[in-house]
């Protein structure tokens, strides 16, 4: 507290994101990054970029992004997306950010769920936007019916964080056609890992608006590059924000590197699979070990122990080595999150539960 600060920054409550631990010898299962490497075509472009003496680096990187914006346009050529439907920023978080000051932003209140991205609260109190929060169902299921309400805007993650739960496109379809007047936002930072995108509804709605991150199915989450797809009047807001805010935010190395990645579809398929393979061997295994496991159709698994406290299995955990994300918050502070890692670093994690369950 300070006489400095603004009486906003007074009232914010900031994002705690996951932990980075310093030390490296740990099985890191807590943050949902990749566990494979990015695509070498993308390492390899970005070294390209580099150069010999970094010269290219005394020049600003192109402020719209034209050419990521275009090789993202072609990947999803099925879907007959145009550049001009596309929006990229620094990591898709700062996408969310413009998306809840330029598209969020209204009289009425947001709606979105009680178990949620938790930075989607953050930037409501960042940018002052009301939102009310709309129960999950039993079995921590979004229901669509539920948002059947007057809002100034929805905003989901599908699948949902962090309980992994996918929606189907025909009820993602149903939410976006029950609500012409709204923007609804579908945050797909997890889609690759089993969904099916909505990116196929955005040239029938322009009131939808499709979030997404190469930090997750293309292991750049220290790149940070995220992009938004939609309406092309849905994207021109979001570019008047970006550049009432930082007309570059993309740098040199990542414009290069998203480029790459997006562009090598088989490296990215195969890891995307090796991640759905090994995801299906460690639901067995803990079920095995008695936890219950919700379906996900993400490159986390959200589980339970019935018998067990699960902050005290994330710490005995920790002490093994092993760090997996707890959240202290109601109806969720007996889960654990875990992200799927290679297959030994699954095997590393069943083994201390062994231990300490036994
Ligand atoms: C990880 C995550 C993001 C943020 O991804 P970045 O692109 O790394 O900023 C956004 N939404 C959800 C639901 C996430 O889990």
């Amino acid at each position: 507290m300070s006489q400095f600060w603004s009486p906003l920054v007074h009232r914010l409550t900031p994002y705690v994101p996951g932990e980075q631990p310093k030390i490296t010898n740990l099985v890191k299962l807590n943050t949902n990054e990749n566990p494979y490497p990015p695509s070498p075509r993308a390492v390899a472009a970005m070294q390209a970029e580099l150069g010999k003496d970094g010269a290219t680096l005394r020049l600003y990187p192109d402020p719209n992004a034209d050419g990521l914006k275009a090789a993202i346009a072609r990947h999803f050529s099925a879907f007959n997306i145009a550049p001009a439907q596309v929006f990229v920023g620094n990591g898709s978080d700062e996408v969310l950010a413009h998306t809840f000051m330029a598209l969020l932003k209204h009289e009425k209140p947001i709606l979105l769920p009680d178990i949620s991205y938790s930075f989607y609260p953050v930037y409501c109190g960042l940018y002052e936007v009301e939102h009310a929060t709309i129960p999950l169902g039993e079995r921590f299921e979004v229901r669509v019916d539920d948002y059947a309400r007057d809002n100034g805007g929805i905003i989901i993650a599908n699948p949902n964080a962090p309980t992994g739960h996918l929606l189907s496109l025909v009820e993602i379809e149903r939410l976006v056609a029950m609500h012409p007047a709204s923007v609804v936002v579908i945050d797909e930072a997890y889609v690759d890992f089993g969904g099916e995108t909505a990116i196929a509804l955005i040239n029938r709605y322009p009131n939808l608006l499709v979030i997404r991150t190469l930090s997750k199915s293309h292991s750049l989450a220290g790149l940070r590059v995220g992009y938004a797809l939609g309406d092309k009047v849905l994207i021109e807001a979001l570019e008047r924000v970006k550049n009432s805010f930082n007309s570059y935010p993309i740098d040199r190395i990542a414009l290069a590197g998203a480029t790459a990645a997006i562009e090598d579809a088989a490296y990215f398929e195969t890891t995307r699979q090796a991640v759905i393979k090994s995801r299906g061997a460690l639901v067995a295994q803990l079920e095995e070990l008695g936890f219950e496991v919700l379906p996900s159709g993400a490159n986390f698994i959200f589980v339970r122990h019935p018998q067990r406290d699960a902050a005290q299995l994330a710490a005995s955990l920790r002490e093994r080595k092993v760090i997996v994300r707890h959240f202290r918050l109601p109806r969720i502070e007996q889960h654990l999150r875990i992200t799927i890692g290679t297959d030994a670093e699954c095997q590393a994690l069943i083994d201390a539960l062994k231990e300490i369950l036994a």
